[in-house]
């Protein structure tokens, strides 16, 4: 059974939705995940803080709660020697999500990705990331989800895949690419392009996720809305990428050099994040494109989802917080402020 009344087309239909994305990098800032392999084991390990960080994106103004099943699939926990645990991480992701689904009543979403085994030149490599999204769909379809999210896909093909995966278990299927610094997938189709097949071969939503910031993911946004007609989702990731760095990987620090080198991803991307208003600028374009499907990716912060939720006139429970600089002592207008503080405001 889902967990809410109305479904996730129904309430495109009303107007945008609002997805919190990047659980990975948020719980690795706050020390329950580890960078670089990036697997959600935190879900086993300390599963009162996926909770919480749940509830904070839907008080936040997320009208989502996605499944941290991102990387929780079969290659990525061979890579860190716990295939054993695939199911168990799986089914405790959804669980934890259901719960605060339905205490909320946000929609519950499933999460596949990229599986960094497919290889086009490699035909076996279809039936492995076939299986691979398989198991994982069935245990999202179990847990009764709203809809599947199929996520950051750089091979148009792959995201096919996991489209016609998403389909044949009968769910509603939201596909994004991460397009990196080319402006072409790795199989070399505009993002335009891929999202029209998708489009095509049944995708629900179709859209960007992830690897580029505002800046950078907008004019391909655009670029998608001409090619297709169906409901589109962006989510770029907060960060101030660029021209001549289009991507968060591609990032450097003219400031700050690790041992590395300048690259700033994934540890060291402080310097770039956008500000909230930054956000809010990018959900008002995205809107006026007819843009409904929105979130923030790696790197987002619950300030950054009330931003974006504000931007499209959403009102979330943490808008209550909301600034009001009226009230502050030396640079607010209250009429309690005393002119002392007033004049030293420009001492600040
Ligand atoms: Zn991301």
């Amino acid at each position: 059974m889902p967990t809410s009344t109305t479904t996730l087309m129904q309430r495109l239909e009303a107007g945008p939705v609002i997805c919190a994305e990047g659980y990975l990098f948020e719980l690795e800032r706050r020390g329950y995940l580890q960078a670089g392999a990036f697997v959600p084991e935190v879900v086993l390990e300390h599963p009162e803080v996926v909770t919480q960080l749940h509830r904070d994106f839907v008080h936040a103004g997320s009208d989502v709660v996605e499944a941290l099943t991102y990387y929780a699939h079969r290659e990525k926990l061979r890579v860190i020697g716990r295939e054993n645990d695939l199911e168990p991480i799986n089914r405790r992701a959804l669980e934890l999500a259901k719960a605060v689904a339905v205490e909320s009543g946000a929609l519950l979403a499933g999460d596949i990705c990229n599986t960094n085994v497919f290889d086009p030149n490699d035909a076996a490599s279809r039936d492995v990331v076939r299986a691979m999204f398989e198991e994982q769909v069935q245990w999202a379809v179990d847990a009764g989800v709203d809809y599947i999210v199929g996520e950051t896909f750089s091979w148009a093909e792959e995201a096919m895949i996991a489209l016609n995966v998403i389909k044949a278990a009968k769910q509603t299927a939201v596909i994004t690419l991460a397009m990196h610094r080319a402006d072409v997938t790795r199989d070399g189709v505009t993002a335009a392009e891929a999202c029209k097949r998708l489009a095509d071969a049944g995708a629900d939503v179709v859209g960007l996720n992830c690897i580029r910031g505002p800046e950078t993911m907008m004019p391909m946004l655009k670029a998608i809305r001409a090619a297709v007609k169906i409901p589109m989702a962006a989510l770029p990731v907060p960060y101030r990428t660029h021209d001549k760095e289009p991507s968060f990987q591609s990032l450097c620090d003219a400031h700050w050099h690790g041992d590395w080198g300048a690259r700033a991803f994934p540890t060291a991307l402080d310097p770039f994040t956008c500000n909230r208003f930054e956000i809010a600028d990018f959900g008002r374009e995205a809107l006026a494109l007819g843009i409904r499907y929105l979130g923030v990716c790696c790197g987002a912060g619950p300030h950054h989802i009330r931003a974006l939720a504000e931007s499209v006139g959403k009102h979330p429970a943490a808008s209550k917080y909301s600034a009001d600089m009226t009230k502050h002592a030396f640079l607010g207008s209250h009429e309690r402020l005393k002119s002392v503080q007033k004049e030293y405001a420009d001492k600040l």
